[in-house]
């Protein structure tokens, strides 16, 4: 794991984040193409990613997972039951993502015997970027489509256009449109002086310690929801706020805004949502890591990032490479548990 470079910018930041999937053109100008996209499926650079039951198609050796594309010939286009989203090109291969039945589960297993359906929040934790881009891109779109199979409107059933990117009534009455919807968090490390704020949500694993955040509601600028958020669950009042970067979280529809707030003091309290709010100089968080008092989210997560870039602003020290030593990170073990 190389070390986070802070002098580089937002754009790329954002862009190191798991789950961006900037690697591949979107060919948005294609969506209206039936032509187009016809060819392009039937092409021999056409790959579909399957999703069963909003699970991914994973294979690994060792700790590294990669995604697992097919071909059509392996599905048979003509037994879907609805067609294939386009997601976009890498320049080699086309990729559209499918909802798979459990029969076609069966055949895609039987041909593909080392690979297996996971949830992509446990198989990403050790991912190639590119692969968990499309992943996380095929995961988004397959969830919106999923919620959103009959209109708010009238109730009719919704109809797929736009190669998948968007939905419209199919009573011809209504009409109604509607498009992937995402939504928008924040997510913040507070810091004041040397020290950051970490909380334990009584929902989590026994001492895990995060980051704060929290859904922007409506009404909110993406500070207003920092600021609220800081107060409701750690009563810490701020000074400062300063955006860092983004990063989309299909679990399941969030886009995650990152940023590095200031404390006017460090006078907190617990909530009902965080049950144990702390202040950690870099010094004292090493200890708590060595020790085992205090695990921290995985490295996919952008909470993980915040924590880290600070880490190293303090110290110099490499935080991913200080818990992988630890061992507190299992993520093989987690994901069998969990498939
Ligand atoms: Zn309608």
């Amino acid at each position: 794991m190389s070390r986070p470079d802070l002098s580089i910018d937002r754009i790329t930041r954002s862009h190191d984040n798991l789950f961006t999937s900037v690697r591949l053109d979107r060919l948005a100008e294609r969506r209206e193409d039936p032509d187009w996209l016809r060819t392009a499926l039937h092409s021999e650079s056409a790959r579909l990613v399957p999703l069963w039951r909003n699970r991914s198609l994973v294979t690994g050796s060792g700790e590294r997972q990669r995604a697992v594309y097919l071909s059509p010939a392996e599905i048979g286009l003509d037994s879907l039951s609805q067609p294939p989203t386009l997601l976009g090109t890498d320049g080699k291969r086309c990729f559209f993502v499918v909802s798979i039945s459990d029969r076609q589960r069966e055949q895609v297993l039987a041909a593909h015997p080392e690979a297996q359906f996971l949830d992509l929040r446990l198989a990403s934790i050790d991912m190639d970027a590119k692969h968990a881009g499309v992943l996380a891109y095929a995961k988004a779109l397959h969830y919106w489509q999923y919620r959103h199979a009959f209109c708010g409107v009238c109730g009719s059933p919704n109809r797929l256009q736009s190669a998948g990117h968007r939905l419209i009534c199919s009573n011809e009455e209504c009409g109604r449109q509607s498009f992937p919807r995402i939504d928008p968090a924040i997510i913040v490390l507070v810091t004041q002086g040397d020290a950051c704020l970490l909380g334990h949500n009584g929902s989590w694993p026994p001492r895990r310690f995060s980051t704060l955040a929290g859904f922007v509601e409506p009404g909110e600028s993406l500070e207003d929801a920092v600021v609220r958020e800081v107060f409701e669950e750690a009563g810490v009042r701020l000074c400062d706020i300063r955006y860092v970067s983004s990063q989309p979280w299909p679990f399941p529809a969030s886009a995650m805004c990152g940023f590095y707030a200031e404390a006017a003091s460090r006078d907190h309290r617990a909530s009902t949502e965080m049950t144990e709010v702390r202040w950690f100089t870099a010094a004292e968080l090493e200890a708590a890591i060595r020790a085992d008092e205090l695990r921290l989210p995985p490295p996919v997560s952008i909470a993980f990032r915040l924590i880290a870039d600070w880490y190293l602003q303090c110290c110099g020290g490499d935080l991913e490479t200080l818990v992988r030593s630890g061992g507190s990170w299992r993520p093989r073990e987690q994901a069998r548990r969990q498939s």
